[in-house]
């Protein structure tokens, strides 16, 4: 065949490296710290709700935007957690993870040529879907060792092409929680500009040391602007469900509504109750799930120190940070590729989250460690770490 096999829009792309790393880690029997999903399952009653409804005839398309019940329970959930009121039949849509909200929400809410804020390093489903939408990124760079976004760069990251700034707390890869005053600072920003919010808050529940989450659209003038977007996955251990949804006022619903309609058309039947049960009946897991998190990090984040790596420490998410150019590492993607051989475990090379990994204070040399892990596992992957020689 002479023409070219790929459009241009994919042209290149190759597998994401969650998908490549998970491969790395299957062929070389490593442990995986890479792509981040639990080792345990959630709640009991949970799958045995998605259960009876599998044998109980949920096995028909749902309706476009989520069954009721679903709906219903997010909205409840919005108000018990943040006091956010939300009509459930016009500013809830239920998506295919928080994965298709957030393709929903750029195909919906973004023209070509328009300008998407983004924090950087930025999960690399964003990167994908501004530029399926014909969307320019913009990103603005959270700098180690702590992360904080700068109201300045932001600012300077604005234009008069910008259409919407997409937020991403607690943030992925970095751990960072956004606090009040950086909050504040994106309010500010959007109100003055005029911009639209897409928020994506799946790790909503997961944050440690007595740290809250904040949803932005609880802010003064927020509301009417934020498209806030979230999924079942991370807070109750079933991310394989993709099951998520994104809430707000209803015309940027409905946006999201029109474009998601095309890709997945409805989502997962039989596992919409089933969220649901999760939303209201097991509304104290995700808290309990974070202690056992934070316990899991402190676990990992020492052994990564003790094998000498320089490690942040993250305040919320399933992931810790590490910089490996102390080890004589100019790349964390070559420390990445040389650590199942080198010691049997798998991590994740934050550098293929950056626009230029090179620019200061970017993250060439920096690498992501799962610990949403069994304890015995993290032990495993902290003993083989420590045995190791990880030096360049
Ligand atoms: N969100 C998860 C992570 O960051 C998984 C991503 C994926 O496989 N696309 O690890």
């Amino acid at each position: 065949m002479s023409v070219p096999p790929a459009a241009r829009r994919v042209a290149g792309m190759g597998a994401t490296i969650f998908a490549e790393m998970s491969a790395l880690a299957a062929r070389t029997g490593a442990v995986n710290l890479g792509q981040g999903f639990p080792d345990t399952d959630g709640p009991a009653a949970v799958l045995d709700a998605a259960s009876a409804a599998l044998h109980g005839g949920a096995n028909q398309y749902a309706p476009g935007i989520g069954i009721p019940v679903l709906r219903q329970a997010v909205a409840r959930h919005q108000q018990r957690h943040y006091g956010i009121d939300l009509d459930p039949d016009t500013q809830v849509t239920v998506t295919t993870g928080c994965t298709e909200a957030i393709a929903g929400a750029l195909l919906g809410l973004v023209d070509p040529g328009d300008e998407v804020v983004v924090l950087e390093p930025y999960y690399d489903s964003y990167t994908a879907m501004i530029g399926f939408a014909g969307g320019v990124r913009r990103p603005v760079t959270l700098r180690a060792p702590d992360f904080r976004l700068d109201p300045v760069e932001l600012e300077a990251a604005v234009s008069p092409r910008t259409r919407l700034i997409l937020l991403n707390t607690p943030h992925n890869p970095t751990g960072r929680v956004l606090d009040d005053a950086e909050l504040a600072a994106v309010a500010d920003v959007a109100r003055r500009h005029d911009l639209l919010v897409v928020t994506d808050e799946v790790y909503e529940h997961l944050t440690f040391d007595g740290r809250r989450h904040t949803p932005i659209a609880t802010l003064p003038g927020m509301a009417e602007r934020t498209l806030t977007l979230s999924s079942a996955g991370k807070s109750w251990s079933v991310t394989g469900w993709k099951v998520g949804w994104a809430t707000g006022p209803a015309e940027l619903v409905a946006a999201v509504t029109a474009a998601k309609q095309w890709l997945t058309y409805t989502s997962g039947a039989p596992l919409q109750p089933a969220v649901a049960a999760a939303l209201d009946d097991e509304a104290g897991f995700p808290a309990r799930l974070a202690g056992d998190l934070a316990a899991r990090r402190d676990e990992l984040v020492a052994g990564l120190r003790a094998a000498g790596l320089e490690t942040y420490l993250p305040e919320g998410t399933y992931f810790a940070t590490t910089d490996v150019s102390a080890l004589g590492w100019a790349s964390g993607s070559d420390f990445c590729r040389a650590l199942p051989e080198r010691a049997g475990v798998v991590a994740i090379p934050t550098e293929v989250f950056y626009d230029d990994p090179d620019a200061p204070g970017a993250g060439r040399h920096l690498v992501r460690w799962a610990f949403c892990k069994q304890p015995a596992v993290i032990a495993e992957a902290v003993a083989r770490l420590g045995a190791a020689d990880l030096s360049a």
